[in-house]
This record gives structure tokens, C-alpha cells and sequence, in this order.
């Protein structure tokens, strides 16, 4: 099968042949059909992030596929089920945080083309109580982006506690940007797009954005400050400034939703006076359980959401990435293995 493969940080990702691999225990052999290309995987051929992956890996974690091959000892799965690799490869499922719901904290979580080979590849193996099937009426392409762009998003608007009437600033309309303002729509908040490409907020606009801020040429603080404030700010670029931007956007009784993962383990200043003083709350949302991949599929399929994505070859990964560096793609790059297949 072909996989791409990082084999050393900063570098080309390489394209390699390698055997299919067996599904072990609690295993699935799963024959890929489409993965999403995640700023995050771009964070990871790197090494941008204080934890690195070990090398060599195969990134991605959003692949969608056909189940093949069951491994010993797997009984909730069945070959021909078509399910979704997500970030969450697998958790404990005893620690507090897996049984109160909160498996994404689980501090023996493995992740997906991170800590585990990904879905960069025709073929993976994965937890079979981990992937999460993909109900009909859902094309790959579109379950593909929805695996961590739709599910991060989705989270991180459900832990904002987003009412109706309220102002949602989304800072960064890229794969998880054009997600999020359908998200905060849905939860009946009004949103503020905010980006540095006028093509993203143009398709922000599309997708429901009442107010765009082209931060390349105005102050996105005065801006949203002339609108009152935003009572909620999620960050899905990776830069500490924005964050900063995002904060001091808020009005009183704001929630600062930080999601974005800038390199080197970036830190941001934020004036505890004003923390103080105007009762902001500042939350980290890491992607989303099971339950919340479930429940993006089940607003997807009600038609709810739209994705915006265009396809790749997998041999094209490197120009791929260079792509999404650029800003200019559509939200969301797809590599696709079906209409798209492998050359060697
Ligand atoms: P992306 O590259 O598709 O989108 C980033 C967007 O930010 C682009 O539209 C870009 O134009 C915009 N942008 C850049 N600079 C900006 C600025 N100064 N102001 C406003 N907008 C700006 O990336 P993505 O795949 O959507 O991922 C975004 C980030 O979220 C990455 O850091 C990724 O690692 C992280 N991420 C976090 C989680 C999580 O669970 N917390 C999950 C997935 C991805
Ligand atoms: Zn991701
Ligand atoms: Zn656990």
C-alpha cells in the first residue's frame, strides 16, 4: 500500500511503499477512502508542538474507510461497516476522565497519526471500540473534515455554553473556521468572522457570518468592539497574537475559547485586571468525544451543515500542505483514494 510517511521534522514527507499491516487484538483493518488534511498534521511533520511525535509516523486523523479485517477478540465491529479514524485513537476507558465523559483528557489516550500511525495511507489499523462508524447519506469527502475540523468545532461551541443572541467571534475561516460559524449558527448565536484572506470571509459569509473582519486591514479589536463585543471568541489560528486580539475583543462575561495550537508551545499575555474585572472565562477545548463525532454525522446527514472541501492525490501531500500554508485553498484539502488512486 502506499503511505505517506514523516521521517524526519521540517522535512518532505516521503512516499513509500509498505505492507499492509494486520489488525492486532480489539483491532480494525480498515482500506481508506479519503483523510483530511489538518493544519495539525502540518504542526506534526514539523515538530512544532513541546510533545513530539516519534519518528518515523503516518500522519492524519481523519480518515474515513471500509472496515476489511477484524483483529482477535472484536465483537462491536463488522467488515463492510464504513467508520472514521479520529484523533482519539484510543483512551484507557477507567481513568475519572474516561468514565465522567471525558475521554479526549485521558492521560493514556493514543492519538492518531501522532503517537499511532494515521490515515495518510490505503490502508490503517485502529481501535475497533475507537473509530466511529459513518451513518449513509454522508459522501467520504465530506465525513472526512467532519471527523476533526466539524468535531473540534463542534465542542468547542458547546463548551462556550453559546445562548441565542449572542455575538460569536470565530477567528480563522479555514478547515475548523467554516465549521465553527455553522456551529455557532446552530446554536443560535450571531457571528462575527474574522480572517487576513478576503476569500474566507466571503465563504464565511456564505455559511451564515453576519459581520467580517479582514484583520489584514483593520483592527479586528476596534472592529468588534464598535459591534459591542463578542461574548464569545474561538481561536483557530495558530498565533499567540490573535489570542491576544480574541481576549481583548471581549465583552464582560465573555468566554475566550482557545483551540488553535501555535508552535514552540506559544504563550499569550493576558491582563488579569481585566479578567477580573469583567468575569472572562478562558477554556481550552481539545477535539471532541465519540458521542460529539456522533452527533456531527447526525447534524450533517439532517443536512445541517455543509463542508467545503476539494480533493488531492496522496503522492501530492507535500504541495498539498505548502497549499494550506499559503491560505489559499478552500477550507478543507481532502486526499482522496478512490477516484484519485495511488501511482507508484
Ligand atoms: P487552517 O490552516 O485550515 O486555517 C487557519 C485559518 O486561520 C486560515 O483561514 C488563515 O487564513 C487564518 N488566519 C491566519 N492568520 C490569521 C490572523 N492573524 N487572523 C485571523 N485569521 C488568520 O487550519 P485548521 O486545520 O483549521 O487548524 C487551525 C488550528 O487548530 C491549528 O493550529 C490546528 O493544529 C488546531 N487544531 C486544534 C484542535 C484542538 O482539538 N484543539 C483540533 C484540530 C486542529
Ligand atoms: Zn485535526
Ligand atoms: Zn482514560
Amino acid at each position: 500500500m502506499q503511505a505517506a510517511v514523516v521521517t524526519a521534522f521540517s522535512d518532505a514527507l516521503e512516499i513509500v511503499q509498505r505492507d499492509i499491516p494486520e489488525p492486532g487484538a480489539g483491532q480494525v483493518l480498515i482500506r481508506l477512502e479519503a483523510c483530511g488534511l489538518c493544519h495539525t498534521d502540518i504542526h506534526a511533520a514539523r515538530g512544532d508542538w513541546p510533545v513530539k511525535p516519534a519518528l518515523p509516523f503516518v500522519p492524519g486523523h481523519e480518515g474515513i474507510g471500509i472496515i476489511e479485517k477484524l483483529g482477535a477478540g472484536v465483537t462491536g465491529r463488522t467488515v463492510g461497516e464504513r467508520v472514521s479514524i479520529a484523533w482519539l485513537g484510543s483512551a484507557c476507558g477507567e481513568c475519572r476522565y474516561c468514565v465522567d465523559g471525558r475521554e479526549t483528557l485521558c492521560e493514556k489516550q493514543q492519538n492518531s497519526g501522532y503517537s499511532i500511525d494515521g490515515a495518510f495511507a490505503e490502508y490503517a489499523v485502529a481501535s475497533a471500540t475507537f473509530v466511529v462508524p459513518v451513518p449513509d447519506g454522508i459522501s467520504s469527502i465530506d465525513a472526512a473534515p467532519l471527523s476533526c475540523a466539524g468535531v473540534t468545532t463542534y465542542k468547542a461551541v458547546k463548551v462556550a455554553q453559546v445562548k441565542p443572541t449572542e455575538l460569536v467571534g470565530i477567528f480563522g475561516i479555514g478547515g475548523l473556521g467554516h465549521l465553527a460559524v455553522q456551529y455557532a449558527r446552530i446554536m443560535g448565536g450571531t457571528v462575527a468572522a474574522i480572517d487576513i484572506e478576503q476569500p474566507k470571509l466571503d465563504l464565511a459569509a456564505e455559511l451564515g457570518a453576519e459581520h467580517l473582519i479582514d484583520a489584514a486591514t483593520v483592527d479586528p479589536v476596534v472592529a468588534l468592539e464598535a459591534l459591542g463585543g463578542l461574548d464569545v471568541a474561538v481561536v483557530l489560528a495558530a498565533s499567540p497574537r490573535v489570542f491576544e486580539q480574541a481576549f481583548a475583543s471581549l465583552r464582560r462575561g465573555g468566554r475566550l475559547v482557545c483551540v488553535a495550537l501555535p508552535a514552540d508551545g506559544g504563550a499569550m499575555t493576558i491582563p488579569i485586571f481585566e479578567t477580573v474585572l469583567k468575569g472572562i472565562s478562558i477554556i481550552g477545548s481539545i477535539v471532541g468525544t465519540r458521542q460529539d463525532l456522533a452527533e456531527v454525522f447526525a447534524l450533517h446527514a439532517a443536512g445541517k451543515t455543509r463542508v467545503i472541501a476539494e480533493t488531492r492525490g496522496l503522492e501530492d501531500v507535500n504541495e498539498a500542505m505548502a497549499e494550506v500554508l499559503s491560505g489559499k485553498v478552500p477550507a478543507r484539502l481532502v486526499f482522496d483514494y478512490v477516484t484519485v488512486p495511488a501511482t507508484v
